[in-house]
């Protein structure tokens, strides 16, 4: 079975005071038995990476450029976020999908200049509402997979969440069935594509509204290896419980 993973993603919010929420979270957990990534603003990497040096937790982006460098401006390059003290970047979130217009192929050549810099990507897939109420969210699943992930992906430098769009920020999550079908879909396609021995080592993360109350509910689930969680990682009071829930089911 993969090595579990809570990875929490801060979004547009933090300022070096909201750091103080990383303390709170080594405190609470000296010696995880699962791995912690936190993914903070851009601005907050080195500070973040250098506030978890010596504890297990480590520090992730929310986006880069495809290229190595160049002339695009107000972009990052995956390097520069490895020299940052960045450890993976979460790529094709379906907010900067919706956002800023990223296909399945711009995400595609994100993760290979992830994987390039030696950063684990953290690579988002998920349907929309009106995807799944017309019945295509296997389809759109198995396209995002297809077409999103490059042919050198690996278990170790490729980490994929689910994370139906209609979930996000909302308060609501799929019925736990509907969780455990696009999980175990997800695990045939990768098995499929990469060989089963890969397959079955790709960390598999729901993503939506996960929550202290539905946490240990999700991780029952059969395939789902972890969760990348937005508004519940910006305190510690909630990301720690989601933490335990995850150590302990
Ligand atoms: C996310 O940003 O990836 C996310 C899942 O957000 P939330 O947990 O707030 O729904």
């Amino acid at each position: 079975m993969p090595r579990r993973l809570a990875a929490g993603n801060w979004k547009m919010n933090g300022t070096r005071g909201n750091l103080s929420e990383l303390d709170a979270l080594m405190a609470r957990h000296p010696a995880p038995s699962v791995d912690l990534l936190l993914c903070p603003p851009a601005t907050l990497v080195t500070q973040a990476a250098d506030r978890v040096a010596g504890h297990p937790m480590f520090i992730g982006a929310q986006d880069c450029h495809p290229a190595p460098s160049g002339a695009h401006t107000g972009d990052l390059s995956a390097a520069m976020l490895a020299d940052a003290g960045a450890g993976a970047v979460i790529l094709g979130h379906s907010e900067r999908r919706e956002n800023h217009h990223e296909t399945n192929a711009l995400v595609c050549d994100k993760v290979m200049a992830a994987q390039a810099a030696g950063l684990i990507a953290l690579a988002c897939i998920g349907e929309t509402l009106e995807q799944r109420e017309g019945g295509q969210t296997l389809q759109v699943i198995a396209e995002q997979i297809a077409q999103s992930l490059p042919d050198g992906a690996t278990p170790e430098n490729t980490v994929i969440a689910y994370e139906p769009v209609w979930a996000i920020g909302t308060g609501l999550t799929p019925e736990i069935g509907q969780i455990a079908e696009v999980h175990d879909f997800l695990r045939q396609a990768l098995s499929d594509r990469f060989g089963s021995g890969n397959g079955n080592g790709f960390r598999l993360l729901y993503g939506g509204s996960v929550k202290p109350a539905n946490a240990a509910e999700i991780f029952g689930v059969d395939n789902v290896d972890g969760a990348l969680v937005g508004g519940a990682s910006l305190r510690a009071d909630d990301f720690s419980p989601i933490i335990d829930a995850l150590e302990n089911t």
